[in-house]
């Protein structure tokens, strides 16, 4: 076997002497250049099989070459051993980030040396027969160098937007909007989504960039949702912003997707490129280089989510807890105020529910209270929002809706609860009724705020009970 070829890299001509004489006693061909822009040229030309380099040298340092050299196809995998006079912790730090494969200084014992570039020398693979390549000067190695600055600095500018920005986005779709417009500044795309499956729900958040069609839209949503795999079962929340009524076609099979590496969900960016092999020469690299800090902004935001939805909602029944049940009334009220819209609430108790608990134990009780939260939420719109006000007592607040028509609600929101049996954990089935009162907006003197409305609800609802329970009252 040919000895291994080490390349020493030092301005100062007596380190340089005094190395190669180490390094040949051990049994190296030694070759040297005097700086890293001529070490580049020399290394790019004869492949050797360690590079030594110091860190500080004129013209171009020693970090400049290693990041050159690991950056190079041809000199990737040659391992680079930073041998410097000064072991600080940034420049070791950013040797590391570079890639140099040992970090020595100059005072350490010559056998230490030795011993790392024979250890490292072993590691690669014996070279191919060196193919003559052009040489280079030190005015093209520099001009490397710097476009590869240029590289590092574009990447680490989009990663910096995207933090800054991402970072404060506290919920999924304001966190893919963002990454959307980052991805867009470097990427050409007629269509992107982000996709994210969680254990029993999924999200697509599809952004349209360009006139696309309806059509095309749609077969887009379908080959992400093919890239998503979904389980079946998992609930899908599909959001589209921007409006597909262009007529531009596009070819689902141009569909370009980057698994994103979420915490416990599985996640997807996918694109469609406008010109598709443009983007594979332009914009992949970059996107992919991205890929880990989308995933982190994702994921922050689903963090943030959950925190919120944690905060607002009620642990046992998934519905708003009163605190923000009662704040969604006052902004409601306060709304309908503005504009002088009707707005109705409706307060409801369940009809000796201490029973249920008393006979079936309070696990049954908690069983008949998501039943009764689901039934209710089912029966209402959209735009209704329903929360627990009490141990069991509902409240639900209807923007647009006045008396006439809320108590037509509520008498769909009593037969939903009272006409279907509720099946038990011990799989006996109970039935349970509940009693309802109901307040307007147009029934107070302008400026009452919500606790008179609620009181005025609260009221009914004694009505209701002493009337015998199960039926509303306005
Ligand atoms: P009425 O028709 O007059 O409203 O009779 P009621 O039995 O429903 O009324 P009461 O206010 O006496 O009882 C309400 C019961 O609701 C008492 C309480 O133990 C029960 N409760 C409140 N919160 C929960 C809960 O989270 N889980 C369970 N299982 N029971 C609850
Ligand atoms: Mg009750
Ligand atoms: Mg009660």
């Amino acid at each position: 076997m040919s000895p291994y070829r080490v390349l020493v890299v030092d301005d100062s001509d007596t380190a340089r002497t005094l190395l190669a004489r180490t390094l040949e006693r051990a049994g190296f061909v030694v070759i040297t250049a005097c700086n890293g822009a001529e070490g580049a040229a020399v290394a790019l030309r004869e492949r050797p099989s360690v590079v030594v380099t110091d860190l500080d040298m004129p013209v171009m340092d020693g970090q400049q070459l290693l990041r050159l050299l690991k950056s190079e196809a041809a000199t990737a995998s040659t391992p680079v051993v930073i041998l410097t006079s000064h072991g600080e912790a940034p420049s070791r730090f950013w040797g590391s980030q570079t890639g140099a494969d040992a970090y020595l200084t100059k005072d350490c014992d010559p056998g230490d040396l030795v011993a790392t570039v024979a250890r490292l020398a072993s590691l690669v693979p014996e070279l191919e027969p060196r193919k003559a390549s052009p040489p280079l000067s030190q005015l093209d190695v520099l001009t490397k160098v710097a476009r590869q600055l240029d590289t590092r600095l574009l990447h680490a500018t989009l990663v910096n937007r995207l933090l800054e920005s991402g970072l404060h986005a506290n919920d999924l779709e304001a966190a893919s909007r963002v990454t959307s417009e980052v991805v867009r500044d470097v990427a050409d795309v007629h269509l992107m989504a982000v996709g994210v499956t969680e254990h029993d729900s999924a999200v697509l958040h599809v952004l349209v960039t360009h006139p696309v069609s309806l059509q095309a839209c749609r077969r887009f949503n379908d080959a992400v949702l093919a890239a998503m795999r979904l389980p079946p079962g998992v609930a899908l929340d599909v959001r589209v912003t921007g409006t597909p009524d262009g007529d531009t076609d596009v070819d689902p099979a141009h569909l370009v997707s980057f698994p994103l590496p979420l915490r416990d969900a599985t996640g997807v960016l996918a694109l469609l490129p406008s010109e598709p092999q443009q983007f594979e020469v332009t914009s992949r690299d970059l996107v992919q280089e991205l890929v880990p800090h989308i995933a982190l902004v994702l994921d922050n935001a689903r963090l943030g989510q959950r925190l919120q939805e944690l905060s607002a909602r009620d642990g046992l029944t998934r519905l708003l807890n009163h605190r923000t049940i009662h704040e969604r009334l006052a902004s409601e009220l306060e709304r309908a105020g503005r504009y002088g819209h009707p707005l109705t609430v409706i307060i409801c108790d369940l009809d000796y529910f201490k029973r249920v608990n008393d006979t079936h134990g309070h696990m049954a009780g908690d069983t008949v209270l998501r039943f009764v939260a689901g039934a209710m939420t089912r029966t209402l719109r959209d735009c209704d929002a329903i929360g627990r006000y009490g141990g069991e007592e509902f409240m639900a607040v209807l923007p647009e809706i006045g008396l006439e028509a809320g108590l037509l609600v509520a008498e769909r929101l009593r037969r939903a609860v009272a006409e279907h049996s509720v099946t038990l954990p011990s799989g006996k089935q109970v039935t349970i009724t509940a009693s309802f009162g109901v307040a307007s907006r147009a029934e107070l003197i302008a400026g009452a705020t919500a606790d008179t409305l609620v009181g005025l609800a609260d009221s009914r609802l004694y009505e209701a009970k002493e009337a015998g329970r199960n039926c509303v009252r306005p």
